[in-house]
């Protein structure tokens, strides 16, 4: 199969063969990505480690989702740790060179940064990638809305359930968008599908296409 398949726009096509220099889909993105994009945009629960191509997944679904014209988060991607969510963003910018798409890390600072960081206004990116501690803080500080969120990614969410404080942040933060937007499309992903997982995908998740590469 081609990338030319799957309803991408040129902005995107542009990006992943000149910036990324991908040629095809992997497996999990030509069986993915029809699914993340294609109405009614239904949740996905993958199993993929990594190396299968689960990054450009979720980094494609939410370029292609968020409308660059509305400065608001509308994409919200979870990760265990301030690494990976630095690398996710780092493939972001690099595939999304040329939507004219903004995205904002939101990772724990050191505290004279952090104290400029949280008085600042609203964030106006369409996508925010970050740990689930300080989107939490984000959001009870009202600098992350939640209103115009339509699609919440978890990368490695056995990593990130394993930690009790995460779980939690996770869960408030899922709520949060639930109280402000029934149709949200969540898209999780996870190496392997632990009794932890499967709880938390029992508890939060309805209604969701299950992928495993
Ligand atoms: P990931 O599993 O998302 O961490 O991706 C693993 C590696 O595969 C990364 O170095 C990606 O840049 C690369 N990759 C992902 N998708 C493709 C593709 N369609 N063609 C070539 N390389 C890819």
């Amino acid at each position: 199969s081609s990338f030319e398949d799957l309803n991408l726009s040129p902005e995107l096509l542009k990006g992943l063969y000149v910036e990324m220099k991908f040629e095809k889909p992997s497996k999990i993105q030509a069986i993915s990505l029809p699914m993340i994009l294609t109405p009614p945009y239904k949740n996905l629960i993958a199993q993929a480690h990594n190396g299968s191509g689960k990054t450009t997944c979720f980094v494609l679904g939410m370029l292609s989702r968020v409308d660059p014209n509305l400065k608001a988060p509308q994409a919200l991607c979870i990760c265990p740790t301030r690494e990976l969510a630095i690398q996710n963003m780092e493939v972001l910018q690099k595939m999304g060179k040329y939507t004219g798409i903004f995205a904002e890390a939101a990772v724990p600072m050191d505290s004279t940064f952090y104290v400029a960081t949280a008085k600042r206004a609203p964030v106006t990116a369409q996508i925010v990638i970050g740990t689930p501690g300080t989107i939490k803080k984000w959001m009870s500080l009202k600098k992350l809305g939640a209103n115009f969120i339509k699609i919440l990614v978890f990368d490695e969410a056995d990593h990130m359930l394993a930690e009790d404080g995460f779980r939690d942040d996770s869960l408030r933060i899922m709520r949060e968008i639930e109280r402000a937007n029934a149709s949200c499309q969540v898209l999780l992903f996870s190496a392997t599908f632990n009794d932890m997982v499967k709880d938390f995908v029992t508890k939060t998740v309805k209604d969701y296409n299950q992928l495993f590469v």
